[in-house]
């Protein structure tokens, strides 16, 4: 029966894509041909060569000259055996063929430089061919299938055929003339006999022993572009010989590519396959003479295809199923010279020829720099496989699955250098290329072992019938025992009867028929004999194969019984888990619960917090309010109480003052009874005193004491109020004050002022009495300014601070001096003081205050309350005796900012006795008003002259 199926090769994309191996590169250095010549490689070490350029080529670099290392898998010099090459380079890739996995091994390298010494190698030293071929067969020959048991059909496939077919097809093809199959075991060809290490006992370690195995090999040339089948047999004419037929590449179901009719012999061992490779080198060397090519210039390509596939469950027969048959291939290239045109001196057809191998090359190594850029980059460039037959032939190598290793050989002589820095080159950026790693293959599923019990159990059975005499059992090459009985049959005479009388014939012939009817009953004993032996001992093994069932049904119940146990235990692990399981829920779920309240609590405490934070900030802010509250409170009622000691003293004052007075009235009418008027006198006396320091003209200050001088720098409080021009002055501004109405007189004052004013003759105070009573003369004198001024003790007139002069009428358009000090903050509120005709300093100049009659200072402060205070600060501008200028200050507005939401109003506290309280603030009010008298010195310079003679707000009088 045939299995007509196509040879399933593994699908293309089987591959493990993240299991890429790179190309492995390895190199070799042959000797140099003589001692003599010059070398330019040196082997560093065992994977690197060092190349330096040889005399000629020389480049020099500050005097010296640039030596290159070229790195690889591995580096072989040239004391290196081929036999070691081998074990490193190529055992791996034959023991990937015997598992079924394809592989690619090619030379590359400068024409003389070892690439067919090393793959072919010479007589006695085999090279990487020959010894590939003699692992195969040391590890496959005992499992070979019978030769046509594995068919290749015509599309790089292969079926797979029964014993009994493939003897018929044997026979058929043996009846042909031509070709002659290579028999077994014959004399090998001289030439190539002593290539074949046949002591070599190099093996795969791996191998199926369970499968059957058949080797294909076929041998391609591929010259110009153009593939030929070198084991072709074509007929052949040596008159006139016809030029080889190129072949065409395909491509299989499987994506691989093949020559399509490319000869495929099946061979039988490493003398066969490497006779068939032999002739194909032959016919090589024979159409390169008789077409004139240069041998250098082609490439080789040996393939060895390993099909292989199951045996049957009995361990008997090939498995005739199509899809357990694996074909695997080594391709062993050995390429063209790679050196460019021009060294060769090619001339004509064969620079063309040249020119395509350098072709076919530069193909292959424009392949390899393009996939290293995509694997490099992750790019996705075309690899331009098709370029070249060469590239395109093994494009699957490289895009598919497999092992590619290549020999880079170098011959170190110094005309090759450039040739050699060229193909190190190549072989450096060959080395990042990577290939898909192939997979294992998988297991057929029938019992492993099955060959070797199937042939221990027919050993076991003929030693068994040895032993028992019998003639079964004996092995094929030898006679049986029944045929060599057989032959020892008496052989029956001649039975023809020529004569009447012949007695002997008949006799005779009764005899041997008696003898082989004997025999034939001994043969018929025999027979029964061995059925019966025969029969006893397939009851043996009857008997013996059920106390093995029995002894191993015994031990499937004991499994199973284990099994049963641990399904028992299983159950009970599952149900734990179950429970287990169930817990942790309930356990998370509470957990959550948890969780979630304790969320909630963590919000409330935070709240919480929070609100205790803002209470406290509340009681903070209240406290502070409090405090300034009470601050506020306790000096106001300070001010308050000093403000009611101060008026108590002065009334005081006053109330001794005129009692003083009416004792000295009384004492002058006691002794003078003159009518005549006191003051006089007095007056006259005072006039004699010095004049106070504060309001002398002279510029500079005299050293009087100060609490009689009144200089309220020194002594600002009660000496000032001792002044009696600083009293004229105030006067003044009292008066002033008093005629603006009497609805802005406070309600204590006019009491005071009746009281005074009781006494309407009540004479003018002594000097030395006048001295802090200002206040009691203000009271006293109910007139006005002008008149005041006329009856001005000489004295005053003589020294004035607020001149005694007419001023101008203010409502004539009086002029403003506005002092406004440069450190003024702008206040930005609707209400701002306006001041029309003003001349605006920010200090005052004698000039400017020679130009006007009003002074205004604006004076800004900070108040308790934090809040900015300004102070319009108001005075009369008089021409001094000096010829200076002096301001007697009159007014002082102030002008607050308070929020409407702050604090209430400084006017609005709650008092608890709002009639007293109206009337203390007017006295406030009416000191307030109190101004002194600046003097500004004539000459002097504003800034250090002017001075400032009282506090513009008193408190005590
Ligand atoms: P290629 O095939 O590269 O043109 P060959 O393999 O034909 O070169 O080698 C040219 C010559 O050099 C041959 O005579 C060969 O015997 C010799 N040769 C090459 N490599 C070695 C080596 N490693 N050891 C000894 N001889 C070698
Ligand atoms: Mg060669």
């Amino acid at each position: 029966m045939k299995a007509a199926a196509r040879t399933p090769r593994r699908p293309r994309k089987a591959t493990n894509p993240t299991q890429k191996d790179p190309v492995g590169v390895y190199c070799r250095v042959r000797p140099l041909s003589r001692a003599d010549q010059e070398c330019c490689i040196e082997v560093i070490n065992g994977t690197t060569v060092q190349i330096h350029p040889p005399e000629g080529y020389r480049v020099f670099r500050n005097g010296e000259y640039r030596e290159t290392q070229y790195s690889f898998k591995e580096v072989f010099g040239t004391l290196v055996v081929q036999k070691e090459l081998f074990d490193v380079v190529a055992k791996p890739l034959v023991e990937d063929l015997i598992r079924g996995k394809n592989g690619l091994l090619f030379t590359y390298g400068v024409t003389g430089s070892g690439k067919t010494h090393t793959m072919t190698g010479s007589p006695g030293d085999g090279g990487l061919l020959p010894r590939c071929l003699a692992m195969i067969f040391n590890s496959i020959g005992p499992f070979q299938a019978k030769r046509f048991v594995f068919k290749l059909d015509d599309k790089n496939g292969v079926d797979v055929q029964s014993e009994v077919e493939a003897l018929l097809e044997r026979q058929r093809r043996e009846a042909l003339p031509t070709p002659k199959t290579p028999a077994g075991k014959r004399q090998l060809d001289p030439q190539f006999a002593d290539m074949i290490d046949a002591r070599d006992p190099c093996r795969a370690e791996e191998v199926d022993e369970d499968n059957v195995y058949g080797v294909f090999v076929s041998y391609i040339e591929i010259y110009n572009n153009y593939i030929y089948d070198l084991l072709e047999e074509a007929p052949c004419d040596s008159i006139k010989p016809k030029p080889p037929q190129s072949k065409i590449l395909r491509e299989d179901q499987n994506h691989n590519m093949y020559v399509t009719g490319c000869t495929e012999v099946e061979v039988k061992s490493t003398e066969e396959a490497f006779e068939v490779f032999w002739r194909g080198q032959k016919k090589r060397r024979i159409a390169n003479t008789q077409l004139n090519r240069e041998s250098s210039r082609s490439h080789s390509v040996f393939i060895i295809k390993l099909a292989q596939a199951p045996l049957d469950a009995d361990g008997d027969n090939v498995l005739q199923e199509k899809e357990q048959i694996t074909l695997s291939q080594l391709s062993l290239v050995d390429l063209a010279g790679s050196e460019r045109t021009n060294r060769t001196k090619a001339e004509g057809n064969r620079l063309r020829e040249a020119g395509n191998i350098n072709q076919s090359l530069m193909t292959l190594r424009t392949c390899i720099e393009v996939l290293r850029e995509n694997q490099l980059y992750g790019t996705n460039k075309m690899v331009p496989y098709r370029d070249s037959k060469l590239t395109h032939l093994f494009k699957n190598y490289f895009d598919g699955e497999g092992k590619v290793r290549m020999i880079v050989c170098v011959n170190p002589k110094a005309e090759d250098y450039e040739e050699s820095l060229q193909v190190m080159r190549f072989a450096e950026m060959t080395q990042e290329v990577e290939v898909a790693r192939p997979l294992d293959r998988p297991l057929c599923g029938l019992t492993p072992g099955r060959r070797l019990r199937n042939q221990a159990f027919r050993e076991e059975l003929s030693r068994k019938l040895e032993l028992r005499g019998g003639p079964v059992g004996a092995g094929p090459e030898e006679p049986s025992a029944a045929e060599l009985f057989f032959q020892s049959f008496p052989p029956l005479p001649p039975c023809e009867l020529l004569d009447i009388n012949d007695d002997q014939t008949l006799p005779k012939l009764i005899e041997a028929l008696e003898q082989r009817h004997k025999m034939r009953q001994m043969l018929t004993e025999e027979f029964a004999k061995n059925v019966l032996a025969f029969k006893t001992m397939l009851q043996e093994f009857d008997s013996s194969v059920a106390s093995k069932e029995n002894y191993i049904q015994g031990k499937l119940a004991e499994k199973e019984k284990t099994i049963t146990g641990q399904k028992t235990e299983l159950e009970r692990l599952e149900k734990k888990i179950k429970t287990l399981e169930y817990k942790i829920e309930i356990l998370e779920k509470t957990a959550t619960i948890y969780e979630e309240d304790k969320r909630n609590l963590q919000q409330e405490l935070e709240s919480k917090s929070q609100k205790l934070q803002r209470q406290a900030s509340d009681k903070r802010r209240l406290e502070a309010r409090l405090q300034g509250m009470v601050a506020e409170t306790s000096l106001k009622w300070e001010k308050e109480c000093e403000r009611r000691v101060a008026a108590k003293q002065l009334e005081m004052q006053n109330k001794l003052w005129v009692k003083d007075e009416k004792l000295k009235q009384l004492k002058a009418i006691v002794t003078e009874p003159r009518a005549e008027r006191p003051e006089r006198p007095s007056r006259e006396r005072e006039r004699e005193k010095p004049l106070p320091r504060s309001v002398s003209p002279s510029p500079a200050p005299s050293c009087g004491d100060p609490a009689e001088l009144g200089d309220s720098r020194v002594a600002p409080r009660v000496p000032r109020r001792s002044n009696s021009c600083s009293s004229i002055s105030v006067a003044s501004c009292v008066l002033e004050w008093e005629q603006r109405g009497p609805s802005c007189q406070p309600a204590s004052i006019p009491k005071s002022r009746n009281k005074a004013g009781a006494e309407p003759g009540s004479a003018w105070p002594s000097p030395a009495r006048r001295r802090g009573m200002c206040w009691s003369r203000v009271l006293e004198v109910p007139r006005d300014r002008e008149e005041l001024e006329q009856e001005e003790d000489p004295c005053c007139r003589s020294t004035p601070v607020a001149p005694l002069r007419p001023r101008r009428s203010r409502s004539a358009g009086e002029r403003w001096v506005d002092h406004r000090p440069p450190s003024h903050v702008p206040t930005e509120t609707l209400l701002q003081p306006r001041v029309p005709r003003a001349i605006t300093v920010e200090a005052p100049s004698e000039r400017a205050l020679a130009r006007c009659d009003r002074y205004l200072l604006t004076h800004q402060e900070l108040a308790s309350d934090g809040e900015i205070q300004t102070k319009l600060i108001k005075g009369d501008v008089f021409k001094t005796r000096g010829g200076g200028q002096a301001v007697q200050f009159t007014d002082i507005e102030t002008l607050k900012q308070e929020s409407p939401t702050g604090r209430k109003r400084r006017s609005s506290p709650p008092n608890p006795d709002p009639a007293g309280d109206a009337a203390d603030s007017e006295w406030t009010d009416v000191e307030t008003r109190c101004s002194v008298a600046v003097e500004m010195r004539a000459g002097s310079a504003l800034g250090p002259g002017f001075q400032h003679h009282a506090q513009p707000k008193r408190r005590k009088p």
